[in-house]
């Protein structure tokens, strides 16, 4: 079990860095100490095996601290990992000067940290291994009463087997730079027999390059008889393969204590070098397509825009948004969905130039960095480009898909000048492209920021509409054409905007359904619709169906069925005499759930009518199995019946279609006699419109049915 000790007087790094000792080994013993001195007296009764100290601190720094480690007996040779900020070069040759083994940058990365400390305890584990069986020798020959030249020439032997069955090359030189000994692993490395290498000089065996540095070192510790720590080294094997070795040389004495010869213990870490690389790939490329990720994105635009700056130069930022993409993982699995995106990311690379950079920063999300930007059209030219690779046919196997991209773009410095604001406003530019149609590309302009801080204030604006009741319901008449007498009323939400008077719903409706506050809009409509029914009841009024409009994102968001069935039996109104108006992309877009909720609602006699019909999708396939039973023609249609040859036919065709499926059919927006007459002569069964009267408020609606006002057939 290793011992690892960390010391740091920030107690919030001393916690990072023990977690992270933890993880080193399975079994590490990890200790943290906030003071130099105490971790110092520690250390006589508890040798570490690896000690981990921060440079900066306020009683004692990180140079003298290993300073004084190395003095203690426990201390001389245990591995030392420094921590210091980046621009600390001075620091570093400190700690240097001070014996440190190795260091790390702060902030640390915890891959590194993990990969330096497994390093150095394994070479220092090689090194005790080394150590113990030296003085388990030293006492055999000390102790034993056979003559010491055949003990030494035994011990040597089995030394020697010891040494051979460790994974790492070890070697031993003397004073004249000659090798006294070569274990396996090293002779394997350049490819020799160990005998035929020992009483050679080290510059044949090693090459000339790497036995000059070795001797240079060799001197060192001749001269000093101090050990040199761990240093990292490449060596090319006899095969012409690269290795990474982390080196160390100690002194080896004689009896009378005199340095004979330096041993030199390598340790192969090619393959935790290359983890050590792998992980740094993954950290800043995305595992699927291997493109750049957003962190090195966010690098990368950093030193562009300080380029920009110096240069006085412009680069243009592509946000990509694959159109529908979601439908594609659907449709066919994320197995298809995966390839799609690598074979998008492939395309994008193409499409660029080598100082470009394409980074995928979100599930169908990329970017691209277009780097060299003199004139605007250049941007368009990619932007155009992009958007055309990606919208080619895709063949996998037998399938073969189509896709198209949304982009956005943003210059530097024009449209920002942080890495932030550029891609902020690229995405908003994205989105632009997306609701102007998708598949195209937009410009990020300044006016669309404009338009997003203006959405926020309305939000604003709409939540203290709802706290303080500034909504109100008109109520419009519905007339059966069979007895021109009132037959429902449709509820028709305002806003009673103070100093505005009354705003229509398209002013606020989009804005409410994009931020979901809809649903409570739409809560408190259903009640009050329901609570006038109540009232216009109590006024001795005749019974009317009452219509409430729902939107799409009630489905998507909230119980419909436990909404409706509440607010009856709260209000006490009768299902009976309830109509919900439904819109064809409610039933497109949540066509089970909606369904279901529908023939619920059905059997407690709530019923159900298709607003704007027409203007959809004008298809009655989703009608089959729902029991809707009206149908309401858009105002569209109605608005030119009389002029438009082709809109009295399409009026003609839904009134015979809705009453072939047994709908009931109205028409919305009547202004004229012609377009009532017409409407009349084609069948249509009501009608709503301004020819009989707008949507009044409650009090003036229930004056109407009061007189008992009709329509009478004028033709
Ligand atoms: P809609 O449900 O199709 O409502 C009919 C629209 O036509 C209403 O507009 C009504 O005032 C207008 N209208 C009625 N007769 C005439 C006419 O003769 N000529 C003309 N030019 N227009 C006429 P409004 O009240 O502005 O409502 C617009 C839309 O807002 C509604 O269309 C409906 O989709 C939505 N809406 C209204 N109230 C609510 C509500 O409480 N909840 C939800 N989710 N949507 C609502
Ligand atoms: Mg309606
Ligand atoms: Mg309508």
């Amino acid at each position: 079990m290793s011992l690892i000790v960390i010391l740091d007087d920030r107690v919030t790094n001393r916690n990072i860095f023990s977690k992270l000792a933890g993880l080193v080994e399975e079994e590490a013993e990890v200790r943290a100490f906030g003071d130099a001195e105490e971790a110092l007296s520690w250390f006589d009764a508890n040798p570490p095996d690896l000690v981990i100290t921060d440079f900066k601190m306020p009683n004692m720094d990180g140079a003298e601290f290993t300073r004084r480690l190395r003095n203690r007996p426990t201390g001389v040779d245990v591995p030392v990992i420094v921590i210091t900020a980046y621009d600390d070069r001075r620091f570093r040759l400190r700690a240097l000067e001070a014996g440190a083994t190795d260091f790390l940058q702060s902030p640390v990365d915890h891959h590194e940290f993990l990969s330096r400390a497994r390093n150095l305890l394994a070479l220092r584990k090689q090194q005790q291994t080394v150590k113990r069986r030296a003085t388990v020798l030293e006492r055999e020959l000390r102790y034993s009463e056979r003559s010491r030249e055949e003990l030494l020439r035994d011990s040597r032997e089995r030394l020697a087997q010891v040494i051979d069955t460790v994974p790492a090359m070890i070697s031993a030189t003397d004073r004249q730079g000659r090798c006294i000994f070569v274990n396996a692993y090293q002779a394997a490395i350049s490819g020799r027999d160990p005998r035929e290498m020992v009483n050679r000089p080290a510059a044949e065996i090693f090459g000339e390059a790497r036995a000059e540095r070795s001797r240079l070192l060799d001197r060192f510790v001749f001269e000093t008889g101090e050990p040199i720590a761990g240093f990292e080294e490449e060596i090319v094997d006899f095969a012409g393969t690269r290795h990474m070795f982390v080196t160390t040389k100690s002194p080896l004495r004689d009896m009378a204590n005199a340095v004979v010869s330096v041993l030199t213990t390598s340790l192969d870490i090619t393959s935790q070098k290359q983890a050590e690389q792998h992980l740094r790939f993954m950290a800043h490329h995305d595992a699927l397509t291997c493109l750049p990720n957003r962190s090195l994105l966010r690098d990368r635009i950093e030193s562009r825009i300080a380029h920009a700056r110096r240069e006085r130069s412009m680069f243009a930022l592509h946000f990509l948004d694959l159109d529908r993409f979601k439908g594609v993982n659907d449709a066919y699995g994320h197995h298809i969905g995966d390839r799609l995106l690598c074979a998008v990311a492939e395309r994008l690379r193409h499409s660029v130039r080598e100082e470009d950079i394409v980074a995928r920063i979100g599930g169908d999300e990329f970017a691209v960095l277009q780097s060299r930007v003199d004139r605007v059209e250049d941007a368009v030219d990619l932007a155009r480009r992009l958007v055309e690779v990606v919208s080619g046919a895709f063949a996998f196997d037998s399938l073969e898909l189509g896709l198209s991209v949304s982009v956005g773009i943003t210059l530097c410095p024009d449209d920002g000048e942080g890495v932030e604001e550029l891609l902020k406003n690229a995405d908003l530019a994205m989105y632009r492209a997306k609701s102007d149609g998708r598949d195209t590309y937009r410009f990020f302009a300044a006016e669309m920021n404009r338009q997003a801080q203006e959405a926020v204030a309305i939000e604003n604006e709409l939540r203290t509409a709802l706290a303080r009741r500034q909504f109100v319901l008109l109520y419009q008449p519905q007339v059966s054409f069979a007895t021109g007498r009132v037959i429902g009323v449709e509820a028709l939400l305002r806003w009673n905007k103070p100093g505005q008077g009354l705003v229509a719903p398209q002013e606020f409706l989009p804005m409410a359904e994009e931020t979901g506050l809809i649903v409570r809009i739409n809560e408190w409509v259903l009640r009050e619709a329901c609570t006038a029914g109540i009232r216009w009841r109590e006024a001795g009024l005749p019974p009317l169906r009452v219509a409430v409009n729902l939107s799409p994102v009630q489905f998507r968001r909230q119980d419909v069925r436990r909404l409706v069935l509440d607010t009856l039996a709260e209000t006490g109104f009768d299902p009976a005499f309830l109509e919900l108006e439904l819109t064809e992309s409610i039933l497109m877009e949540n066509a089970e759930a909606a369904a279901e909720d529908i023939r619920a609602l059905c059997e407690h006699g709530v019923r159900f009518s298709i607003d704007d019909f027409g203007t959809g999708y004008s298809s009655l396939r989703y009608v089959k199995g729902l029991p809707v039973s009206r149908l309401k023609i858009d105002q569209s249609f109605v608005a030119n019946l009389v002029s438009d040859p082709n809109d009295a036919v399409i009026v003609r065709a839904i009134i015979n279609l809705g009453h072939s499926l047994n709908l009931d059919v109205l028409a919305e927006g009547v202004e004229t006699a012609e377009q009532y007459e017409r409407l009349r002569r084609d069948g249509c069964d009501a009608m709503q419109g301004h020819f009989f009267s707008p949507a009044l408020p409650a009090e003036a609606f229930a004056e109407l049915l009061r007189r008992g006002e009709s329509l009478v057939c004028v033709a």
